[in-house]
């Protein structure tokens, strides 16, 4: 019965004591005939204990208290009246009505126990179902497996099909990863290793299925493992999901590197007829140069300017096409150097434009060294390039550190840039300026870009016109000890 649900919050203490007393009102009339010598307020006792531990203190208090004058007129000598008990009587009433106020505590405080344990376990049975897990538990002087609520749909299993020592459960593996699963196990008890294995398993059904344990060695003052307890789950979802991804992945690293192959030859081979251009209409000016009247030589002079610059255009697609070596091996870069290594590459630009350049100590990070200082290459020779024309041009490198990653910063004290264009200048081609203003063609933010990307990183600029723009990047800190995953 539930006894929660009896009456309301204010009445059911009162019905529980109420029923309570009845039926104990009903056993000690009945043992008054069957066993006449029983304390006149045991059963008294009884009702009070199961009032607190059904409806709560407050119920075991009135279960008591009307107890005492009932079992007083009901029980004590001289029977059905009030008058004055016997001191022995007056006694035990006494200590019936401590005992009753002891009783009901400790009933209530049991009730609030069990209470307690059986709400933590049904969280723990609602989290397992709704995290899909199942628990295990190994008592491995023994050799016992047991498989806890939610483990059937993990298993794929019930009853004598689940196996109940580490043999059956290794037969349960795919052969192809028992070894493995087989180590981890030895690892963790051997090696206090983590466990935490995904193996491949086949169901009853015949279907193959991805599952995962993750477990703790339990072990005895010693420090000899008795005991390993963990979750389960079945992953075969989350690997379906992985694979398509790695597949999708895979294919959109075939069809771009298609692209770059495509754009590699388009550029390669463009760069034959624009050099024919070039020296041919070169040829022309200096043939015909004093014989042509002032506008044609105007025309083959911008047929000239034209195929010089898309000559140019071109030999920077190309550069940008082969910007990321896509082979190399990633490995600690000391960005400090890399820096300094950039700017050695352009000290002829330093001295002329008298560039104070300022680098703080730079980490490590995990790339590939030439991109790292290309990459410094290109934003530092920006900030000289698009300097203000009032202050003499200042470049700050300096990085910060953001969990796994490092964020550096390349800032300059130039021309700024308004935040409109923030997006569009990493773009292919992309500038800001006219050829004939500032010389370029917008293929080294674009490089910049795609260097960092290649690395895993992201590269913004922040900045406002007239005040300088700083250039931030970030790139990930290399790996720490070597991890391994059984
Ligand atoms: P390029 O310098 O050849 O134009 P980039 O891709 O390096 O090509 O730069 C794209 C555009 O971004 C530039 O045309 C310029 O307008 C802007 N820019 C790049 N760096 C800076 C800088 N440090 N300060 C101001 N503007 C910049």
């Amino acid at each position: 019965m539930a006894w929660e649900q009896l009456g309301s919050e204010r009445t059911r203490p009162f019905l529980i004591a109420a029923l309570a007393i009845a039926a104990a009102l009903a056993t000690r009339s009945l043992f008054d005939v069957l066993l006449p010598s029983l304390p006149p307020f045991a059963s008294f006792l009884a009702a009070a204990a199961f009032a607190a531990y059904y409806g709560g203190k407050r119920a075991g208090i009135i279960a008591t208290l009307a107890s005492a004058p009932l079992g007083w007129y009901l029980f004590l000598d001289p029977r059905f009246s009030f008058s004055k008990p016997n001191p022995i009587e007056a006694v035990r009433l006494g200590i019936f009505l401590l005992a009753g106020v002891g009783v009901t505590y400790l009933a209530a405080r049991v009730r609030h126990t069990q209470l307690e344990a059986h709400n933590s376990r049904q969280r723990l049975t609602l989290a397992l179902a709704a995290g899909g897990l199942g628990v295990w538990d190994w008592d491995i002087v023994n050799d016992q497996l047991v498989w806890g609520q939610g483990f059937d749909a993990v298993n794929g299993r019930t009853g004598h099909q689940t196996p109940r020592t580490f043999a059956a459960f290794l037969q349960l593996v795919h052969p192809d990863d028992r070894k493995r699963v087989e180590a981890a196990v030895l690892a963790a008890l051997d090696q206090d290793a983590p466990y935490d294995v995904e193996f491949r398993t086949t169901w009853p059904d015949g279907s193959l299925h991805w599952a995962s344990r993750r477990g703790t060695v339990v072990r005895d003052d010693s420090g000899r493992p008795v005991r390993m307890i963990g979750v389960g789950a079945d992953i075969t979802d989350r690997k379906k999901t992985e694979a398509a991804l790695l597949e999708n992945e895979a294919q959109l690293r075939r069809y771009n590197e298609q692209l770059e192959q495509f754009a590699y030859a388009a550029a390669h081979d463009l760069q034959e007829p624009l050099r024919s251009v070039s020296i041919y209409s070169e040829l022309l000016m200096r043939r015909l140069g004093s014989s042509l009247d002032p506008q044609n030589l105007e025309f083959l002079n911008h047929v000239n300017g034209g195929a010089r610059r898309m000559s140019t255009l071109v030999k920077d697609l190309l550069r940008y096409t082969t910007a990321v070596d896509q082979e190399a091996d990633l490995a600690p870069v000391d960005c400090t150097a890399a820096a300094h290594r950039a700017i050695q590459e352009l000290t002829p630009v330093i001295s002329q434009t008298n560039t104070a350049i300022q680098i703080q100590p730079l980490p490590e990070v995990h790339a590939f060294e030439p991109h790292i200082v290309q990459l410094f290459q290109n934003l530092i020779s920006n900030a000289m390039k698009y300097r203000s024309p009032h202050r003499p041009p200042e470049v700050r490198v300096w990085a910060e550190r953001c969990g796994a990653e490092w964020v550096i910063a390349v800032a300059d004290n130039g021309i700024g840039i308004h935040p409109d264009y923030h997006q569009r200048i990493f773009g292919v081609f992309k500038r800001l300026h006219r050829h004939d203003e500032i010389e370029g063609t917008g293929i080294g933010l674009a490089i910049a870009k795609r260097i960092v990307e290649h690395h895993g990183g992201r590269i913004w600029v922040e900045s406002q016109e007239g005040s300088g723009a700083c250039f931030r990047f970030t790139l990930r800190a290399p790996p720490p000890a070597p991890f391994q995953r059984y």
